[in-house]
């Protein structure tokens, strides 16, 4: 690496191809991207992109408009490849095509960091490329393993899985509100398995009741021992469609409680609005009985089914939750920001609360704000993070929430990120942290938060 090298952002280097048909601009973007410090693979073609994507690439920058195969084309390519690296799409088109092509990608399951037009500014290229978490996305890139029943089966029975606590917090005041309980897999071979891989395999293998309980006794016992460290604290649990659907579901949750000692007045059940709006609708009774239960019903990764929130107010919801997919797009497409801000105004006029997932920067964070939702969830808050590591984590939040406001009062034009020492445990991985990155602009009018952050994390 040369000296000139500009560390990027979250200081991490990308692997980034560039598929554009003309030479030149190949050579300038390579060395723009050199110049910051990341590996660049150049193609001039898709068959030479299809090979790069063999190996580990994070970004791909596409040119949309190429002959024989063009850009259009080769989204819906990289959609049927096992490794799909974030697009960043180029053209000097106007924005109808940009938008479209947009959408096209997000139908195929693609995520699109944004457009730019040619010729592009660097500092617009650098803040794409921050919405990258390489070493978070890794994972979940990887070829699917091959995985085997049996291995889930014992994997369940003997005590492999683990689950991550990422937290939740309010946003008008900082105050964190609950936990959302993830399941992590760590294969004595294969090494760690994404939830995104190994819940649709228990679903399809017939597991998905046994994982579910798993998880959820476990969660509960959790939540109930972060109580007993004065910490009371909501629990988000997500949960299988299938689940619903098994008219044995109320009573083994009952049992569950009953186990733990939670109560159902702390629990969230999550179901994601792709299974909602499946070909069979939700039985209705098992929904109503929950909601009964005073279980709050939340509407998972709003934003990535083609749901209505008309369709979705016949069910018994009180929260809807904005997939981080749906949050980022909005940040770069004004027309996405119309519909996402829609979106939450008009659950709130039916009674439902907002959450905005994939809070990763303080971009979104203002943003979420703004929209007036009143949860956040995401990595400039908190990476996923074991249970013992959680009273720590609501010790250093509320730490860094003062810190925010002291440097404010101290120099109110100087915008500063959150201390470099905050690193939640768990996920967190080096490199992809919010805290290393540099400064954001961040408006958190947290006076009144430290008080209530402080009060919840004193043990009793
Ligand atoms: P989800 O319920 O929408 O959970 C949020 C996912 O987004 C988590 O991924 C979390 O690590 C990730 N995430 C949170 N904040 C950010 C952010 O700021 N940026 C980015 N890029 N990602 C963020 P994870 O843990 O890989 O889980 C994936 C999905 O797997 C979950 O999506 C959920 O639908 C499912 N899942 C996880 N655990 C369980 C479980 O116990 N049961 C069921 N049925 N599904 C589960
Ligand atoms: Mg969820
Ligand atoms: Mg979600």
């Amino acid at each position: 690496m040369s000296d000139k090298r500009v560390k990027t952002a979250s200081d991490a280097a990308l692997k980034i191809a560039v598929l554009d048909d003309e030479e030149h601009v190949r050579d300038a973007i390579a060395s723009t991207l050199e110049h910051l410090g990341h590996e660049v693979v150049l193609c001039e073609d898709f068959p030479t992109l299809a090979r790069a994507l063999e190996g580990r690439v994070d970004v791909t920058m596409l040119d949309l408009r190429m002959p024989r195969v063009d850009g259009l084309e080769v989204i819906r390519r990289i959609a049927t490849l096992a490794t799909r690296p974030a697009l960043v799409l180029l053209s000097g088109m106007d924005e109808r095509v940009r938008r479209g092509a947009q959408r096209l990608a997000a139908e195929h399951g693609v995520v699109v960091l944004g457009a730019l037009s040619k010729p592009f500014r660097l500092a617009a290229l650098e803040r794409l490329l921050r919405r990258v978490a390489p070493t978070e996305r890794a994972p979940t890139r990887a070829p699917p393993p091959t995985l085997q029943a049996a291995a889930l089966r014992a994997a369940i029975a003997g005590d492999e899985l683990r689950v991550h606590y990422q937290p939740q917090v309010e946003l008008a005041t900082g105050r964190v509100v609950g936990l959302e309980a993830l399941a992590r897999w760590e294969h004595p071979t294969i090494g760690p398995i994404s939830p995104g891989v190994f819940v649709p395999f228990a679903e399809d293998a017939g597991l998905i009741e046994a994982l579910s309980d798993w998880v959820f006794r476990r969660a509960m016992e959790d939540i109930v021992w972060c109580a007993s460290r004065g910490l009371a604290l909501r629990l988000s649990l997500n949960c299988s469609v299938h689940s619903l659907k098994n008219p044995a579901f109320a009573a083994r949750l009952d049992a569950l409680i009953g186990e733990t000692g939670c109560a159902y007045s702390q629990l969230a059940l999550e179901v994601t609005e792709t299974a909602l709006v499946g070909s069979e609708p939700l039985p209705l009774e098992v929904l109503t009985r929950l909601a009964m239960r005073d279980v709050t019903m939340s509407i998972d990764d709003f934003g990535t089914g083609y749901a209505n929130l008309e369709q979705l107010d016949r069910m018994p919801f009180g929260e809807l939750k904005i997939d981080r997919r749906f949050a980022a797009r909005a940040l770069v497409d004004e027309h996405t920001r119309i519909i996402a801000e829609n979106s939450v105004e008009l659950a709130h006029r039916l009674g439902l609360h907002v959450v905005v997932e994939g809070v990763e920067d303080a971009r979104v964070w203002a943003w979420a704000r703004r929209t007036g939702s009143e949860l956040g969830q995401g990595y400039f808050i908190a990476r996923p993070m074991p249970r013992e590591s959680v009273p720590a984590w609501v010790a250093a939040w509320a730490r860094r929430v003062d810190d925010e406001l002291d440097a404010r009062a101290a120099t109110p034009e100087t915008a500063r990120g959150p201390p470099r020492a905050q690193r939640p445990g768990g996920d967190a991985r080096p490199g992809g942290s919010p805290a290393g990155r540099p400064a954001p602009l961040v408006n958190m009018n947290f006076k009144t938060c430290t008080l209530l952050l402080f009060a919840t994390t004193e043990p009793t």
